[in-house]
């Protein structure tokens, strides 16, 4: 259930909508525990709960969007925004953390469990176990004609 709070902010803009049946806003507001790593005005980030490695942050907008392709291209960069600085902030922390990978999942098909919005940060370190694990399709190298067709399928398509 999409609800739109009726207090107005510092600012005096309507609050963000929430969704009270959504674990993500839930935790933004205040109403679920979580381990919180930053509160920005657009973007939150807290702690995975299942973490793939030790320091897995979630970075989530403050509002309720369910998938990547709802999302307003401006929120999009704070939410990115917020996940380069706690990369960078990993990496400073202590936790053991030799590089990083960013994932967000959009659509069931992809992984995405919860729909409320996500950016995984995770931290790698050499031997973690962790991988990506490409499809049976993976290794063919396609021409460069049936690249520059699917380039034009895609560029048709951009707004
Ligand atoms: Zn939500």
């Amino acid at each position: 259930m999409l609800v739109s709070e009726a207090s107005r902010n510092s600012k005096g803009q309507e609050e963000a909508r929430y969704s009270e049946d959504c674990v993500f806003c839930r935790i933004v507001r205040g109403d679920a525990e979580a381990s919180l790593v930053a509160l920005e005005e657009e973007a939150a980030a807290f702690m995975d709960i299942r973490p793939i490695n030790p320091g897995h942050v979630l970075v989530v907008p403050r509002s309720h969007v369910a998938r990547l392709t709802e999302m307003g291209e401006k929120l999009g960069g704070k939410i990115f925004e917020l996940a380069m600085k706690v990369a960078r902030a990993l990496r400073r922390s202590g936790v053991r953390c030799e590089g990083v990978n960013l994932l967000l999942s959009e659509g069931e098909v992809a992984g995405q469990v919860v729909f409320h919005v996500h950016l995984h940060v995770i931290p790698r370190f050499r031997g973690d176990g962790f991988a990506f694990r490409p499809g049976p399709g993976f290794g063919r190298a396609p021409d460069r004609e049936e690249l520059s067709r699917v380039a034009d399928q895609v560029r048709g398509s951009l707004r």
